[in-house]
């Protein structure tokens, strides 16, 4: 299988070429030349499978002869084996043909550790054979930076660099990433916001001589295609799990930068039978007023009490857009150019072509919290602020009764505290076992001001022994 970028520059990559860089030459985001299809009968064939077995037979098609079959179903044990659920991803029914797909068992309690775990596995292992040296760099507003930091931490032919809002992330979000011990693992704290992090980020990519060797960053944020195709998994599973056969199904998922619910958008394309997608996001709503009133106007920021969804443009946005422009390259360029400005308009087939699969709400944190009351008192069940978000949207936007309803649960309830705490619950839900003593843990972390040359030879000392031999 082949890459292109979603601006139609450049030349087609393989697959360990499009997962070892960031964003392509040009800025686009890659995806595959064409993606894989399979039949009602094909997918039903896969009914009994683990999810390990699963995995193999939904992501094998999008790497092709560019790793040997023996060797990807290690990759996916490996990453796999560190979920603490013997389902890995379980479903959970919350009422009438509606379920909640619990996707918080990994090492880290959110759903990224579907994709970081094995996008580590894939690193390493890629790098190994190629004996390539690479450093890693990532800004995080909580959730993926320690993901990253778990699924990579034991690669040896990296070094990573996490940057975090100095002070602006949970105590147990901060805690999961400054007490991995490894030498190969550095946490900047910026002083700054999240914003000041992503463009920090971005700023090293597009010119990254500061670093000494020639060596290159890699991303592990959801622009890296590897994260997108891991996603995918988890829809077939739940499918299977439910009755594919003659039977639609429709998925509610919280979403920030698009990633996850693109997942579910590919799954669709490679035949799994999808009546919804139900993108649900907080009051930062721009892919809500974009489909709904197509105003993709940019708006402040807006701090939410689901912080992994706060966030003002989605860059996986980019990869529908490309495929429903007919993948037309040099048309998602002039989009994109209008997307940063704000001024980005949508014609209205495509609108009605985006439509007939996606529905879009917004959840603000009063709704939120109510939904969290709720479940918990019909159900005894306590969610975290990003999957009640996913659940009320589901609710209110559910197209029938008729097709099942899967939400997607992105996080622990045990990672939020303060909501858990202000929708009136006076404990916390408490940490799984591996965490129970993060708190005695000790911290490694550099505080850095929000300054380029700073940050960049920050990392460049610490990288100089990265050589290729
Ligand atoms: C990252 C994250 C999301 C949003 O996912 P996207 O792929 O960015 O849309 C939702 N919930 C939680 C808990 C997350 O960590």
């Amino acid at each position: 299988m082949k890459y292109v970028s979603t601006r139609g520059g450049g030349q087609p990559k393989n697959f360990d070429e499009a997962i070892l860089t960031g964003l392509a030459p040009d800025g686009g985001l890659y995806v595959p030349t064409s993606i894989p299809s399979f039949s009602i009968s094909d997918i039903e064939a896969w009914k009994k499978l683990s999810y390990k077995q699963l995995a193999f037979e939904v992501m094998q098609p999008f790497i092709g002869d560019c790793i040997p079959e023996k060797d990807l179903i290690k990759l996916i044990d490996t990453a796999y084996s560190s979920f603490n659920h013997s389902a890995t991803a379980p479903l959970i029914q919350t009422g009438h043909n509606e379920w909640v797909l619990e996707l918080f068992h990994g090492p880290t309690l959110a759903f990224k550790d579907f994709a970081l775990q094995f996008l580590g596995q894939l690193l390493n292992y890629v790098l190994k054979r190629k004996n390539k040296k690479v450093v890693i760099m990532g800004a995080t507003s909580g959730d993926t930076g320690s993901a990253a930091i778990e699924g990579c931490r034991d690669c040896d032919n990296m070094k990573m660099f996490i940057l975090h809002p100095h002070q602006r992330v949970s105590e147990v979000q901060r805690r999961q990433m400054t007490t991995v011990l490894s030498g190969r693992v550095f946490n900047i704290a910026l002083k700054g916001n999240f914003d000041d992090c992503q463009n920090m980020v971005k700023a090293c990519f597009s010119n990254q001589s500061f670093l000494p060797n020639k060596l290159q960053l890699v991303a592990v944020n959801s622009i890296n295609w590897a994260r997108i195709m891991a996603q995918i998994v988890y829809y077939f599973w739940a499918a299977l799990h439910l009755g594919v056969r003659s039977n639609f199904i429709s998925f509610s998922v919280p979403t920030g930068n698009f990633g996850d619910v693109f997942a579910g958008y590919i799954a669709s394309k490679m035949g799994l039978p999808i009546k919804q997608l139900i993108v649900a996001t907080n009051s930062n709503d721009i892919l809500h007023r974009c489909l709904s009133d197509n105003d993709h106007s940019i708006r402040p920021l807006k701090r939410t009490l689901a912080p992994s969804m706060d966030i003002m443009i989605s860059s996986n946005f980019e990869r529908l857009l490309f495929d429903v422009h007919g993948r037309d390259g040099a048309y998602v360029v002039k989009l994109m150019e209008e997307s940063q400005k704000g001024t980005l308009k949508l014609a209205d087939e495509v609108r009605f072509v985006i439509q007939q699969l996606f529905t879009t709400y917004r959840c603000d944190n009063h709704e939120m919290l109510e939904m969290i009351r709720i479940l918990n008192k019909n159900n005894g069940y306590l969610l975290d602020p990003h999957s009640a978000i996913g659940l009320s949207a589901a609710r209110r936007c559910r197209a029938d009764i008729e097709t099942p309803m899967v939400s997607l649960a992105t996080a622990h309830p045990a990672k939020f505290p303060d909501a858990v705490k202000q929708a009136g619950f006076a404990e916390a839900a408490s940490l799984p076992d591996h965490l129970n003593d993060l708190f005695l843990r000790a911290e490694h972390m550099h505080i850095l001001e929000n300054n380029q040359v700073a940050v960049q030879k920050f990392m460049a000392d610490r990288v100089s022994d990265l050589v290729e031999i």
